[in-house]
């Protein structure tokens, strides 16, 4: 800043008085105002605050904090912010949803665009999650339901190591609860959720069927639910590519998986089921079947790799448990 101009947020206020304590550390209480913080912040060419209002689950987070820190001030310094316009805020607990239209120009070029950003609330601080783009002005991003996403454990999480307890019956609570977890899935762009994830103990797990998936029930693309499931007859062939999970956020490692499994559970209308299944189905019903027992994919990998990754994943827990800064 080299004069007292107006806040780039576009609040009509002086940048003092406006962003300019939140951007030296007092937390914004809601998402909106995170929003706002962060655009002026990309308009001042702080990297910084960008960095450290960043979930580890943004696809926009990067381990090396010096490229990142340097690829935000690149953005800043080659783009003119014209205006933020706010077009839909939707807050509960712990998620929001914000809709915008950054106006920027770049050589010259309009090159703004809509967003429908996610917020989560981690030990009272609001970060930015993710983002849903769409060129231009495109108010069709703006979603009129109402959010149902349930707070997620994250990795150093007592409940994610404990062994979860079965589905006595499939009540209604039941039902609400797989609505919940579908919407939290979807929201978090997740392929697979189990129930101990979102803080519920019991034997009960969601996927989205792969497209490319030939098993017996469910269509390519729908919620398959396991209820009680029981693994058996893993096939002795084998293989290995690279997982993650949204409890350990940016974290992503190699995992050795049988290539086929036989799968026994309740599925959501109480009727017991039994298939074989393969590739990347399986991989994802043992992944989050791994869950219901108190294990992660992190303890498949190689000692070498585990290593490799401990200081990272020590990192995130930091922060998400202690809201350390990074
Ligand atoms: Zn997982």
């Amino acid at each position: 800043m080299t004069k007292t101009t107006t806040c780039p947020c576009g609040s009509g206020h002086p940048y003092l008085t406006c962003c300019n304590p939140f951007h030296k550390g007092l937390a914004p209480k809601t998402a909106e105002k995170l929003m706002r913080l962060r655009y002026s912040a990309y308009a001042l060419n702080l990297p910084t605050y960008i960095i450290k209002t960043t979930h580890p689950a943004s696809s926009q987070f990067n381990h090396d904090l010096s490229k990142w820190s340097h690829d935000v001030s690149e953005f800043s310094q080659h783009t003119i912010f014209k205006s933020l316009e706010i077009l839909d805020t939707q807050e509960q607990d712990h998620f929001a949803t914000v809709t915008f239209v950054a106006h920027l120009e770049q050589d010259k070029k309009d090159v703004s665009f809509t967003e429908r950003s996610t917020f989560e609330k981690i030990k009272g601080k609001w970060l930015y999650r993710s983002g849903l783009l769409s060129a231009g002005h495109a108010p069709n991003l703006i979603t009129t339901n109402q959010l149902r996403i349930l707070p997620l454990a994250y990795y150093g999480d007592p409940i994610l190591r404990k062994v979860a307890e079965p589905v006595a019956k499939i009540t209604d609570k039941i039902r609400a609860l797989v609505e919940e977890m579908t919407e939290t899935m979807d929201g978090c762009n997740g392929i697979g959720l189990a129930a101990p994830q979102v803080h519920h103990s019991i034997q009960l797990f969601i996927i989205r069927k792969p497209e490319e998936s030939k098993s017996e029930q469910g269509k390519p693309g729908e919620v398959k639910v396991f209820i009680n499931p029981t693994l058996s007859e893993p096939s002795s062939e084998k293989w290995t590519t690279s997982e993650g999970c949204l409890s350990i956020p940016s974290i992503h490692g190699d995992v050795e998986r049988p290539k086929e499994i036989t799968v026994d559970y309740t599925d959501l209308e109480g009727v017991l089921q039994k298939e074989k299944i393969s590739g990347w189905e399986a991989r994802i019903i043992m992944h989050e079947n791994d869950h219901i027992n108190g294990i992660l994919f992190i303890d498949h990998l190689s000692k070498i790799e585990r290593r490799k990754l401990e200081p990272f994943i020590n990192a995130i827990c930091k922060q998400i448990h202690n809201g350390t800064e990074l």
